[in-house]
């Protein structure tokens, strides 16, 4: 993804109120590796059920910000992330609500989707099988889970962002 720089990443939300933007920590922006990101995912180290997310749409960047649920799957049993659709152990992957964007959110209304907890998808989809006769080759892999993925953000933003007009 194309680099985000912090008044991109603070102008991007479309369904935070200004006083959770003020509380927003920013991730360290010097060390990511953008070539390797279709976004830009992190929680809130202070209030921890707290994540975001940030994808460029276009040349547009949009950000969600996102609420961990109580809710834990069983442990123990296999869970899907919806973005990057790897399967992990349960206690990776959680129930995330965003609120919608515009009145609706304010209203208590939310999009909910099960995500991997770190937000991490971008690197989950790096880890690559160990190449085999019957598989495609790795870079096929990565290019296929990688535009899935992009995909999948794309209309999971898009969801929270639709206002009812
Ligand atoms: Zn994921």
């Amino acid at each position: 993804m194309k680099a985000l720089t912090p008044d991109d990443i603070r102008s991007s939300f479309v369904n935070a109120t200004d006083e959770q933007l003020d509380r927003m920590p920013l991730p360290g922006l010097h060390e990511m590796i953008w070539e390797e990101r279709e976004y830009l995912g992190w929680r809130d180290p202070k209030a921890h059920q707290r994540g975001y997310l940030v994808h460029w749409r276009d040349d547009r960047p949009i950000g969600i910000i996102l609420r961990a649920s109580d809710f834990s799957l069983e442990a123990g049993i296999s869970a899907m992330c919806s973005l990057c659709r790897i399967t992990q152990p349960s206690r990776q992957v959680t129930l995330f609500t965003a609120p919608r964007a515009g009145q609706a959110g304010l209203d208590g209304n939310t999009v909910g989707t099960y995500i991997c907890d770190d937000l991490g998808c971008p690197l989950l989809i790096r880890i690559l099988p160990t190449p085999g006769p019957l598989q495609p080759p790795p870079e096929e892999v990565l290019a296929r889970r990688s535009a899935g993925l992009l995909e999948r953000v794309r209309s999971f933003t898009a969801d929270v962002a639709k206002t009812a007009s």
